[in-house]
């Protein structure tokens, strides 16, 4: 880091605006702001990214030399790099502003046994980089990761396992424990992302006894809550409860939930209740609560903010000023995906808050789904590819260069 928390904690949180352009693009070069541009108008067309999208997963499969035009494009925008070590320079860039790095292996859809321990050996590999690396305060991963989605859904059931279905559960609950003792070694919270709701009870199961394990006074362990989901809430008071009874810190990454459209058609196609709220009105409602309840409870809680939205970071910060809260309590960090609203990262570490960016990284080929879905999710968000697109025009213009 390149200021003390002393230093930060004398800056005035009062003066922090997320329309401040300077300071969210201060880490791009004139070249970096056009080459976003572009991006981002492009991905605003959606024509053009629905021919892309079918366009890149066939050149890629007929192994036709496109590689090099994705790194430069949309894998730049929103990758660290296909490895760790080629994600050292973001790291370097996001610390001179204040920014933590969340090396995120964003492989997905394998499903074989081979595939998850090659992704439980890279994630040993992220904890070790973390170790001792004050520029990396979080890690994470994703239980399906290194599991398949038809065992996580069976134990999510509580079905009776095969032998062989419960040896190869043992070996993730196995694989879990090791990255999250790793992690306690390290000192370095982890943060286990949130899935689909068929498979979250045994990831919220598996989270809880590493939480009950591994969370002593510190917050090591991180388990999260998707409020879209209308029984979080009271799950988070359960959950809260029974940490303080084990005399643990109960920690929680705090997001609205990535998967709604999957949720709804499921229930839907098999004719259970949708887990999912019946609006955003609610969803919003939910997410306040949550942060509200963690702040009454901060000193008994860790909590990661994941949000993009504006209203809930800022409504945050503010909130934590009105209660006296250190701006930069060790317990409350905010975090967003890079690539993304750096108009909110880039201010609230300006102004001396907690922050970190998810940094995606992988083979191009392999992190292909998870850039998809970026790229979707900046077409079809109501406004977030015009919010991006705005901001980075605003700076082009107060640069001169519009
Ligand atoms: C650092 C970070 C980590 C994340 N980790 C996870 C994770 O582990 N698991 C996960 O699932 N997601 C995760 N996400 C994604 C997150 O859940 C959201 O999908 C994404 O951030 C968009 O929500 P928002 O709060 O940023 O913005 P907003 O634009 O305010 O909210 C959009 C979200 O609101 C909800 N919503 C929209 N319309 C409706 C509706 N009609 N009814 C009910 N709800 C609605 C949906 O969840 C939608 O994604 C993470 C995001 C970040 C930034």
């Amino acid at each position: 880091m390149t200021e003390s928390t002393d230093q930060k904690l004398s800056k005035d949180a009062s003066s922090l605006s997320f329309k401040n352009t300077e300071v969210a693009f201060s880490s791009k070069s004139d070249s970096d702001l056009k080459k976003a541009k572009f991006l981002f108008k492009m991905l605003a067309n959606k024509p053009m990214m629905v021919l892309g999208k079918y366009a890149t997963n066939a050149v890629l499969a007929l192994h036709l030399p496109v590689k090099g035009l994705i790194k430069a494009t949309i894998f730049n925008q929103f990758c660290g790099g296909e490895s760790i070590p080629e994600c050292a320079d973001t790291t370097k860039v996001l610390d001179q502003y204040g920014i933590g790095t969340i090396l995120d292996y964003s492989v997905e859809g394998k499903d074989s046994e081979a595939d998850f321990k090659a992704a439980f050996e890279e994630l040993i590999r992220t904890v070790q980089t973390a170790s001792g690396n004050e520029h990396i305060p979080f890690c994470v991963f994703k239980i399906s990761g290194l599991e398949s989605n038809s065992l996580l859904e069976k134990a999510s059931l509580k079905k009776e396992l095969s032998p062989n279905e419960k040896a190869s559960f043992e070996k993730l609950k196995e694989r879990v424990n090791h990255l999250c003792k790793l992690a306690h070694e390290a000192n370095t919270p982890i943060l286990i992302d949130a899935e689909e709701s068929w498979i979250q009870p045994a990831i919220d199961d598996l989270a809880m006894e590493m939480i009950a394990k591994y969370n002593g006074e510190k917050p090591i362990v991180y388990n999260t809550l998707q409020m879209y989901r209308h029984d979080r809430l009271a799950h988070l008071k359960e959950a809260h409860e029974i940490c303080k009874q084990k005399g643990v810190i109960y920690a929680i990454k705090v997001v609205r939930g990535a998967y709604m459209e999957k949720e709804r058609e499921r229930a839907n196609e098999r004719g259970y209740p949708s887990p999912i709220q019946p609006d955003k009105v609610s969803t919003d409602r939910d997410f306040d609560l949550a942060i509200s309840y963690a702040l009454d409870h901060i000193e008994t809680i860790g909590l990661c903010c994941g949000t993009h939205n504006e209203n809930s970071s800022m409504a945050l910060a503010q909130e934590m000023v009105k209660r006296g809260i250190p701006i930069s309590h060790p317990h409350i960090y905010f975090a967003q995906l890079y690539g993304m609203s750096d108009h909110i990262s880039f201010n609230l570490s300006h102004a001396g808050y907690n922050v970190a960016k998810y940094v995606p990284y992988g083979p191009i080929k392999e992190v292909m789904p998870y850039l998809i879905r970026r790229a979707e999710e900046n077409t079809s968000v109501a406004g977030q590819t015009g919010r991006e697109l705005n901001l980075i025009i605003s700076e082009l213009k107060r640069r001169k260069l519009e």
